[in-house]
């Protein structure tokens, strides 16, 4: 009988899927960034340091969404801050593929304090504060995953 899991074996076959799965990352470009012009600049950056689109938006976060999606900081001093922030104007959220790609990202976004970010990172460049930083990268292989759920269903995925 045909099946969309039997299509999906069958699309993976041979392949491995954990390998797969762990070559993407999740970001997103942050209100300071997008409202200061800086979105096609840092999607360029991105693109040419290897990075694959596989979805992409232009949203914006109400501020219960954006208190969930930095929850794991909930008993921070600046949680207020960040999540008031993060739901302050529009950003742009994105799954990317490369290999090794949580790691790789990070190092191209440089140091959450852009002060100590290094010279030619996306934060060096266009970030303003610790926080507000331009840029949101994933810290793990699984937030990747369970941050690119929050945003994108199957079917806006490529
Ligand atoms: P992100 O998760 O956004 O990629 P990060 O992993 O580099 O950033 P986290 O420790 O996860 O850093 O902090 C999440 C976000 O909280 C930071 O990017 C920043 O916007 C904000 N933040 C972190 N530390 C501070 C601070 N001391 N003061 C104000 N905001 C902060
Ligand atoms: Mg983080």
């Amino acid at each position: 009988m045909f099946s969309l899991k039997r299509v999906a074996n069958a699309y993976f076959c041979g392949r491995n899927f954990t390998n797969y799965m762990s070559n993407r990352t999740f970001t997103m470009i942050k209100p300071d960034a997008t409202q200061k012009g800086y979105t096609g600049a840092i999607l360029d950056q991105i693109i040419k340091a290897g990075f694959t689109v596989k979805a992409m938006k232009w949203t914006r976060l109400t501020e219960a969404q954006a208190g969930l999606f930095y929850e794991v900081h909930k008993e921070r001093p600046f949680y207020g801050e960040l999540v008031a922030f993060m739901s302050s104007g529009p950003i742009v959220a994105a799954i990317l593929e490369k290999e090794n790609a949580v790691a790789d990202f990070r190092k191209l976004i440089g140091a959450t304090n852009p002060a100590q970010a290094e010279e030619g990172t996306i934060r060096k460049l266009y970030a303003a504060s610790v926080g507000e930083n331009a840029v949101h990268g994933s810290d793990s292989d699984e937030n990747a995953a369970i941050e690119g759920d929050f945003f994108f269903s199957k079917l806006e995925r490529f």
